[in-house]
């Protein structure tokens, strides 16, 4: 079968492979991929950057894929040949000795690994996933949007969980790529009022799709005006909750500009380097300052919710790549040309429903 493989420890040194379809063993499933989208995790992967070091020297690459089983290993009863399914991305095998697995927080356990960097993922025609990490998915959601369900979880578990977000919240989402794009959907469900911010960098594709959305929209940057005075002019009191999906650190240590006292700063992006921040300003506001890492089954089961509701607009935020167009999907996301790149990993071209 194909893959798109990484095949040694350095920068943008993966293709696509012939390898064997893997077996399913005990407990194990074979999926023929349906879809895989390319998420920024992937990208920071490929382009070997600091903080990736965990990832394996040869990988195939994909999380968030939707697909169909095909085999099944010993011991399944669950699931049957034709069964439509999403993986879950990271993966912690249930211990009751683990408190995270407790909490219903497994991605928060040491033991966590995610399948597409420490195994081999879904950017292939086939991918075996133990049954534990998958997830049916509901008859009225289609292939094509199921692998947006991996994504959306992390924006559910950052809204849902982790930013006090109700009708009525009026939130700024700094950052419109697709984690951004998804959180202030998530918030935009729940009856938030919704700004959308971006750089010039962003104008081009991502804070145009966020206006095609339905989003009002600031472009920050040199020369311009700060975000707080933008924010000022559509939530005279300021934010209730500011949630940070861009990963600059300017977006983060300014973020308590824009709150309102009491308010909520959630940062959801990860960060380059160590920031620099003024807690003493966060203090006097009382602001609450958290974080919000990766999603669990749950956060899953919320994502399939907003996707049968109609509530995310796959069209305008999706691009469809074949996978032998696999680094072409890559080059693109980097330079955001896109959106969000899915692969087609079926072969037969996109059946959009
Ligand atoms: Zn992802």
């Amino acid at each position: 079968m194909k893959a798109f493989r990484r095949f040694e420890r350095s920068e943008r040194a993966a293709r696509l492979a012939e390898v064997p379809i893997p077996v399913p063993g005990q407990g194990e499933v074979l999926l023929k991929v349906s879809y895989c989208g390319i998420c920024g995790s992937d990208l920071h992967a490929w382009l070997n950057h600091k903080g990736y070091e965990s990832v394996l020297p040869e990988v195939t690459f994909g999380h968030e894929l939707a697909g169909i089983v095909t085999e099944v290993g010993q011991g399944i009863s669950a699931w049957s040949c034709g069964d439509k399914a999403v993986m879950i991305a990271l993966q912690t095998k249930y211990d009751a000795e683990d408190p995270y697995c407790r909490k219903d927080l497994p991605q928060l356990s040491e033991r966590r690994r995610v399948q597409g960097l420490h195994l081999d993922g879904g950017m292939a025609e086939f991918v075996c996933v133990d049954e534990e990490f998958l997830i049916p998915v509901p008859e009225d959601i289609s292939l094509p949007l199921a692998s947006l369900t991996e994504p959306l979880s992390v924006a559910e578990h950052c809204i849902g969980n982790r930013s006090d977000i109700t009708r009525g919240t009026k939130v700024v989402v700094s950052g419109p790529g697709i984690i951004g794009m998804l959180c202030a959907l998530a918030a935009k469900h729940r009856g938030a009022e919704v700004l959308l911010v971006g750089t010039e960098r962003d104008e081009a594709v991502r804070l145009r799709a966020a206006r095609k959305l339905g989003f009002q929209t600031v472009t920050v940057g040199a020369g311009l005006p700060p975000l707080s005075e933008n924010v000022l002019e559509h939530f005279p009191l300021g934010a209730d909750a500011l949630v940070e999906a861009s990963g600059a650190a300017s977006a983060l240590a300014d973020s308590w500009k824009s709150v309102r006292p009491n308010g909520v700063v959630t940062a959801v992006a990860l960060y380059s380097r160590p920031i620099e921040l003024d807690l003493t300003q966060f203090l006097r506001k009382q602001i609450d300052l958290r974080t919000s890492y990766a999603s669990s089954r749950p956060d899953y089961l919320n994502a399939f919710e907003m996707l049968r509701n109609g509530a995310v607009d796959f069209d305008s935020l999706i691009r469809i790549y074949p996978l032998k167009d696999a680094e072409q999907g890559f080059v693109d996301s980097e330079q955001l040309k896109v959106m969000k790149a899915v692969l087609d990993c079926s072969g037969e071209g996109p059946e959009l429903t």
